[in-house]
C-alpha cells in the first residue's frame, strides 16, 4: 500500500495507521482529523467536499472538539471511515489527488495545527497488569520474597482513576502538594511533594458497552475498543505511600494523567499481535482467550531538562504485558458493570526484565538509591521542577510499516 502523499521513513503516521484526533487552527475551530506522514486530513472538509458519501456520518459528527460522537456508532462504521481516509489517500486512487483545491482544503500541515484533547473521558480506570513491575514495586515496599499478592496472578488488578484530571499532551502540570511522612517516627506534614514520578503507560479507549448488568466476553473484547493512546500516569509517590492503605491510590495519582493526542485504532494494530505469556496458574475460564491479545510496540521515555537536554532513561514494550485488554475488559465487566464511549482504561506501568526497560523513576532509581545521569551530567531520583517527561511509542509490521503514536509530552511546573 503507497500513498501519493511524500511520508518519510520515520513518520509514525504510514499510510497503514491513519490515527485518529481532535485539531484547530487559527481560523478552524475543533474537529476531527486523521494523520498522514507529516500533514493531518481534515474530516469535515472531506465531509463538505462529499469524499465521505454512504457512510453512517453526519457533519456535525465531524465537525466536533470530541471524537466522542464517531466513537458512539460503534466498530463497524468507525472502521469504514478510516478506510474510506485510507483509501482516498492511495496512489492508485485518483479521486483525492487529482483535485489540487480540494487537496488544499482538507490536508494541513500537522506543524500548523494546535492537537486538542481527543476524548471526553467519562471514566477512567488504571489497571497494574504488568508482571515486572507489580514484582517490583512489591520488592521495595513489601516483601522480595513474596513480590506478588495472592491476588495478582487470578486477576487484573485495578483501580478506579479520576478522568477529569486527564490532560492531553503539551499541557503543564503543577507539582501537587498533599499530606507526606517523609519521617515514618514522626506526624505526617502538608508540603509539596518530593517524589514525583512519571509511569509508561498505554491505555485503550473503549466504544459503548453493554447495559449495566450484562458482562463482555474476551472473545467480545475487541468489538467494543476503539484506539489506544500513549498515557503518563503522574504518580506524587510520596502522597500515596502514605495514604495508599486500605483504599489504594487517591491524591498521589489524582492530579494530572497525559495522554497522547493520536488515537491509534485496533485495526491498525493488527500487523503488531504477538503471543502473550504463559498464565501459570491457570485463569478462571471468564479470563481466558483464543489468539495473539498482545501486541509489539515498543515504547521509550526521555527526561528533558529546563535547558532542553533530552535523556532516554527508558526503553520498554508493550508485549510486556501478563494481561492483555480482553481479559482487562471482561475483567472489568464480568461484576455486570458498564463501560460507556469514551471511557479510558490504562495498563498500569510497563516495565521489563532488565534495569533498562523499567516504566518509572521509581524502579529505574530503586526508590532512589541509584540516581540516574542525565545527558548534561545532571542527576534524577525523580522528576524536577521545569523538567518534561516525553514518551513515545510505535510497532512496525512485517511489511516494514510503521505504526506510531507520535508523542505525550508533559512539563512539571514548581508548585
Ligand atoms: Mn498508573
Amino acid at each position: 500500500m503507497k500513498s501519493w502523499i511524500d511520508i518519510a521513513p520515520d513518520s509514525d503516521f504510514s499510510l497503514a495507521n491513519i490515527p485518529f484526533g481532535i485539531f484547530k487552527t487559527e481560523v478552524n475551530t475543533a474537529r476531527v482529523g486523521c494523520a498522514i506522514g507529516d500533514r493531518v486530513v481534515d474530516l469535515k472538509a472531506l465531509h463538505v467536499l462529499g469524499y465521505l458519501e454512504n457512510l453512517p456520518f453526519e457533519l456535525a459528527d465531524l465537525d466536533c472538539a470530541s471524537l466522542n460522537p464517531i466513537i458512539a456508532r460503534g466498530k463497524g462504521p468507525c472502521r469504514e471511515l478510516r478506510s474510506r481516509v485510507q483509501k482516498l489517500l492511495r496512489s492508485d486512487v485518483p479521486d483525492l489527488q487529482r483535485k489540487e483545491h480540494h487537496v488544499a482544503q482538507a490536508l494541513l500541515p500537522l506543524a500548523e495545527v494546535t492537537m486538542c484533547m481527543p476524548v471526553e473521558i467519562g471514566d477512567y480506570t488504571d489497571f497494574y497488569s504488568s508482571e515486572q513491575h507489580a514484582r517490583n514495586v512489591g520488592m521495595m515496599f513489601r516483601d522480595p520474597d513474596n513480590a506478588l499478592l495472592p491476588n495478582w496472578k487470578h486477576m487484573p488488578v485495578a483501580y478506579h482513576g479520576r478522568a477529569s484530571s486527564v490532560v492531553v499532551s503539551g499541557t503543564p502540570l503543577r507539582r501537587p502538594a498533599g499530606q507526606l511522612r517523609p519521617d515514618p517516627e514522626q506526624p505526617p506534614i502538608y508540603g509539596a511533594s518530593r517524589l514525583l514520578d512519571f509511569e509508561l503507560e498505554m491505555g485503550f479507549i473503549t466504544h459503548p458497552g453493554k447495559p449495566l448488568g450484562e458482562t463482555i466476553s474476551t472473545a467480545e473484547a475487541e468489538a467494543f475498543i476503539f484506539g489506544l493512546v500513549l498515557f503518563n500516569d503522574w504518580s506524587a509517590r510520596d502522597i500515596q505511600k502514605w495514604e495508599y492503605v486500605p483504599l489504594g491510590p487517591f491524591l498521589g495519582k489524582n492530579f494530572g494523567s497525559s495522554i497522547s493526542p493520536w488515537v491509534v485504532t485496533l485495526d491498525a494494530l493488527n500487523g503488531l499481535r504477538v503471543p502473550g505469556p504463559n498464565q501459570d496458574p491457570k485463569v478462571l475460564p471468564y479470563l481466558e482467550y483464543e489468539g495473539n491479545g498482545h501486541y509489539n510496540v515498543a515504547l521509550e521515555v526521555d527526561i528533558v531538562t529546563p535547558e532542553g537536554v533530552a535523556t532516554t532513561v527508558s526503553r520498554s514494550n508493550l508485549r510486556h504485558m501478563y494481561w492483555n485488554m480482553q481479559q482487562q475488559l471482561a475483567h472489568h465487566t464480568v461484576g455486570g458493570c458498564n463501560v460507556r464511549g469514551g471511557d479510558l482504561l490504562a495498563s498500569g506501568t510497563i516495565s521489563g526484565d532488565d534495569e533498562g526497560s523499567y516504566g518509572s523513576m521509581l524502579e529505574i532509581s530503586w526508590r532512589g538509591t541509584k540516581p540516574v545521569e542525565l545527558a548534561d551530567g545532571s542527576t534524577r531520583k525523580f522528576i524536577a521542577d521545569g523538567d518534561s517527561v516525553v514518551m513515545r511509542g510505535c510497532g512496525v509490521s512485517a511489511e516494514g510499516e510503521r505504526i506510531g503514536f507520535g508523542e505525550v509530552e508533559g512539563t512539571i511546573l514548581a508548585h
